[in-house]
């Protein structure tokens, strides 16, 4: 499944792989001016190649290695020959990609090895200059885009949702907490959310997702000095685990987001 949205000088290509009628966890790119944030997964990479055969595409980037972002790399290399630029650390994963969890091959599919070449610090358009932001946490090659002019922050995977539940269990949230601080000093107008699509007033949600985050990890700090085990802290916060942790073998779940909390 592909749907396509405009937001002014922005496209949003809505995309999801379907399993026996179902749309699976959904993810977002964006184009703008000739710009290509993000390709989706692998499993919906035909649709996106169609459509980028519908519109002038000179340069792909991606925000970060995982598969529902730059798993469509490979097919549109390969048919459009386009130039495709990833953050420095995601160039190795890229060109060596590590098998996934079964979960993970169903849900987006088993990216190719692709190689591309490392992101500068700004992206050039026609008409816009973007600054690539590191911001590690969510993985740690993670960039954002952000235009100054127009305040859009192209934001991958940092944002999410104001108020996450799960969290995969290989993420830093002292780092996303960081992050986010960081973005927030940009005081960005409009954010581009690969999940959560355009959020307007992107500094208020930014600052109620860090607001969110710091209360939650408050309040299991305090449980786990009373002496509470992680999985009984995160069922009292969050409730109990569902589908979620069941589908994904634990990979993503509501005591990994407690987990790392407690770290920060
Ligand atoms: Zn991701």
């Amino acid at each position: 499944m592909l749907r396509v949205t405009e937001h002014g000088p922005v496209t949003r290509l809505h995309m999801a792989r379907t399993v026996f009628g179902r749309a699976l966890y959904p993810v977002s790119a964006y184009w703008v001016d000739g710009l290509l944030i993000d390709t989706g997964c692998p499993g919906t990479a035909p649709q996106m190649l169609a459509w980028c055969r519908t519109r002038p595409i000179r340069q792909v980037v991606n925000t970060h290695h995982h598969e529902d972002h730059a798993g469509g790399n490979g097919l549109l290399q390969r048919a459009l020959g386009l130039p495709i630029a990833a953050p420095p650390g995601a160039v190795p994963i890229l060109a060596h990609f590590p098998r996934l969890q079964f979960y993970r091959r169903l849900v987006w599919g088993q990216p190719g090895n692709v190689t591309v070449e490392p992101l500068g610090n700004t992206v050039e358009t026609d008409r816009y200059r973007f600054e690539a932001i590191p911001t590690p946490g969510h993985s740690p090659d993670h960039v954002c885009f952000f235009e100054p002019r127009q305040g859009w922050l192209f934001s991958g995977d940092l944002f999410i949702h104001a108020r996450v539940r799960y969290l995969r269990a290989d993420e830093d949230m002292g780092a996303t907490l960081q992050s986010l601080r960081q973005v927030l000093k940009l005081a960005p107008r409009t954010l581009f959310c690969a999940h959560a699509g355009m959020v307007e007033d992107a500094t208020d949600a930014i600052r109620r997702k860090i607001a969110y985050l710091e209360e939650l990890a408050q309040k299991a700090h305090v449980l786990q000095r009373q002496g509470l085990p992680v999985e009984e802290i995160s069922r009292r916060l969050l409730g109990p685990e569902d589908q979620m942790a069941r589908i994904t073998g634990g990979h993503f779940s509501k005591t990994n987001l407690i987990r790392a909390l407690l770290l920060t």
